[in-house]
């Protein structure tokens, strides 16, 4: 049994379905609402090695885009990392919404059953051998009874929600800012994602397609939609930019337009007897180190195998450390978002001291190679063991 219908669901339940193994996804929005939701975008090759695993890559290999390099700007100045050069691999340009259109179109294909639209949805008995969820759809309250139930109903899901607080731990530091993001469909001014931090803040170009562009800025918390009409959003990403990126930059309307917080959060353990959770539901990063969907997939591929194990083999034994193989992941992970958030972003609390040690570390990345590598290294992601 299955908790959402995100990417970590959806992978799982492919995942799973691959191994032979049943599966039923419960997720409370629609289909349509879940293919909306504008979010992730780069993809690392362990994430594209299962989706391959999944069947599911064909489109991704054939629209998706492996980038070789991201830009650094600061000081006016683009910088290249060449991310191939210094570890060996790229990332992929691929969005989250095509990644979940992928895994619903295989699960339909595969006749897997989803319910989608499924309200009151509330876990039960995990603490036993007898799990089950109860959901009420179109009006009727159905039960579902297995051997699992895998909670990848993110931040705000139910899963998390409904464990004992004495059975878990958790871990948490909110910026005190956000991202505010813009869609639209016009070509990227840049052919490789640019990361720029500004006097007046952080700046991202970032891009899903040849013809559709994904930008954000650094906002302060609490900023409203309201208060960014599009000719704001441009004039201000503008501003943040090396002149030769700015004047690249071409405006179009916003397709869609969002404010996300950032923030850090993470759960301990990850596994409450059959419970286990995935994703989103067990940990947030901020964006920065585009490092969300990936540890998503990481973690449901780490499910998935310990699933197989105790189906096929009758071993608990990965079961028993899937939280800790996971956790080691999800704080590499909190490691490198947390330290390119500090590196990239003016907070209410900079000072000009603060703001000093920034330029000297951002041009210490850019003049070192061993700086170099140890950022591509995380943002292009380590292997996984499995
Ligand atoms: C606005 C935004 C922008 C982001 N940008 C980036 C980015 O640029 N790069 C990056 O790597 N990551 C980014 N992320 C993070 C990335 O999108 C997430 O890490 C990823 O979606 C995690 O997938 P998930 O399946 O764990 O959770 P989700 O995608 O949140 O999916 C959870 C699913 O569970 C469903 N659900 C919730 N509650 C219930 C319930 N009670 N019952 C049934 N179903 C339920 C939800 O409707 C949802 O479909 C962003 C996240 C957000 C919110």
């Amino acid at each position: 049994m299955i908790i959402g219908a995100g990417p970590a669901g959806l992978l799982l339940g492919q995942l799973l379905h691959e191994a032979g193994i049943e599966n039923v996804i419960v997720e409370r929005q629609s289909a349509q609402y879940v293919l909306g939701r504008v979010r992730a975008g780069v993809l690392e090759r362990t994430t594209v090695g299962l989706l391959e695993r999944a069947q599911v890559a064909a489109r991704l290999h054939s629209e998706g885009h492996v980038h070789d390099g991201i830009g650094l700007a600061f000081d006016g100045v683009l910088h290249r990392l060449d991310l191939r050069a210094l570890t060996g691999h790229g990332v992929t340009v691929y969005g989250q919404t095509e990644v979940t259109r992928d895994l619903m179109n295989a699960r339909t294909a595969a006749g897997c059953v989803s319910v989608y639209e499924a309200a009151h949805v509330s876990v039960h008995d995990f603490d036993g051998d007898r799990p089950f969820v109860r959901y009420t759809h179109a009006g009727q309250e159905h039960e579902l009874h297995g051997d699992f139930i895998a909670g990848c109903d993110g931040f705000h899901g139910v899963s998390r929600a409904s464990v004992p607080s004495a059975a878990i731990r958790t871990f948490e530091r909110v910026f005190p800012l956000g991202w505010l993001g813009v869609l639209a469909h016009v070509p990227p001014c840049h052919p490789e994602l640019v990361y720029a931090s500004h006097e007046r803040g952080f700046a991202l170009c970032s891009q899903r397609t040849p013809t559709l562009s994904r930008y954000y800025i650094q906002v302060p918390a609490g900023a409203q939609l309201s208060q960014w009409p599009d000719t704001a959003f441009w004039d201000e990403l503008r501003r943040r930019l090396p002149t030769d990126v700015a004047d690249a930059v071409i405006t179009g309307p916003a397709a869609e337009k969002s404010v996300t917080p950032l923030r850090s959060f993470v759960a301990e353990p990850m596994r409450f007897g059959r419970l286990l959770l995935a994703g989103d539901a067990a940990h947030i990063v901020p964006p920065t180190g585009a490092k969300g969907l990936n540890l998503a997939a990481s973690d449901v591929c780490y499910l998935a195998a310990a699933v197989r194990e105790y189906c096929c083999e009758g071993s608990s034994a990965a079961l028993d450390a899937y939280s800790s193989r996971c956790l080691e992941r999800v704080w590499g992970a909190v490691r490198f978002s947390c330290w390119l958030s500090a590196l990239l972003h003016r907070f209410p609390d900079t000072t000009p001291f603060d703001r000093r040690l920034q330029s000297a570390e951002l041009d210490h990345v850019v003049r070192s190679r061993a700086a170099s590598t140890a950022l591509a290294e995380s943002y292009v992601g380590l292997p996984l063991e499995i």
